[in-house]
């Protein structure tokens, strides 16, 4: 059985306050559902990385980065290396992320480069991939995910398959409101566990969890999970609610 993550991307929102309020409220309720096989997960920014894991402390909670430097220590002003994340006790780490791709000019080179460091600091990479809306009109969606996915996993060994996530986020789907229909998203998340089957093994194709983001709220979860090869949820708005986020772990349980 593989593990379901209901990861919250919260992006550049919630201060220290607001993170602090938010573990106040979810983390009693989280320690009431005595969750088994679903992985609640919040990823704050920077600076609140710490305060998340102190709060999240003795809980399922689990927090990650939103990104990671390729670099391992120096003169880059700005930037956050692995090695200081895991000094953190932090274990997951979002890599590849549209936004990133976007406005920062990420390529699947540098999202190569970060699993790299994430791996050699014993952090788990949460790796995104997701065709854009033109690529997707234009019939280009198989070939952007399957060149996203031997440029991001180019040199990667891969053993158990719990060692990575991967999440498909079509990036016409971000923060849209426009969720692609479970049929959409499982042809390409099929398409993508056989992929793994191919270039790795059926063991790790078996085990790796695979998240789609996307627009995900609580009202449209339930039949996305209900897709075989939808192993969770990487959400960025319906992720800041309190209620929300509760809602979306009990619907993934
Ligand atoms: P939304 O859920 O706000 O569409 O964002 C999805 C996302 O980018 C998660 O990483």
């Amino acid at each position: 059985m593989r593990k379901i993550y209901i990861a919250g991307n919260w992006k550049m929102n919630k201060g220290l306050q607001e993170t602090k309020n938010f573990l106040e409220t979810v983390i009693p309720e989280l320690n009431k559902l005595k969750l088994e096989n679903v992985i609640p997960l919040i990823a704050p920014a920077y600076p609140f990385l710490e305060e998340a894991l102190k709060g999240s402390y003795g809980s399922c909670m689990q927090v990650s980065a939103q990104d990671v430097s390729v670099h391992s220590e120096g003169a880059y002003t700005g930037e956050v290396s692995a090695g200081m994340l895991a000094s953190l006790g932090l274990k997951y780490c979002i890599v590849g992320h549209s936004e990133r791709r976007q406005y920062h000019n990420e390529t699947d080179a540098t999202v190569n480069a970060k699993i790299l460091k994430l791996f050699e600091n014993h952090i788990t990479p949460l790796v995104c991939i997701g065709e854009t809306l033109q690529q997707r009109e234009e019939g280009k969606t198989e070939n952007v995910i399957l060149s996203q996915l031997s440029g991001c996993l180019k040199n990667i060994k891969l053993l158990s398959g719990e060692e990575i996530i991967l999440a498909y986020e079509p990036v016409w789907a971000i923060g849209t409101g426009k969720t692609a229909t479970p049929s959409q998203a499982q042809e390409v998340h099929n398409l993508i566990r056989n992929w793994l089957k191919s270039n790795y093994s059926d063991k790790v194709a078996e085990k790796l969890s695979l998240l789609y983001g996307g627009s995900i709220k609580p009202g449209n979860l339930q039949e996305l999970l209900d897709c075989e090869d939808i192993d969770g949820g990487l959400i960025g708005g319906a992720s800041l609610k309190e209620e929300d986020f509760l809602e979306m772990v009990q619907i993934g349980r």
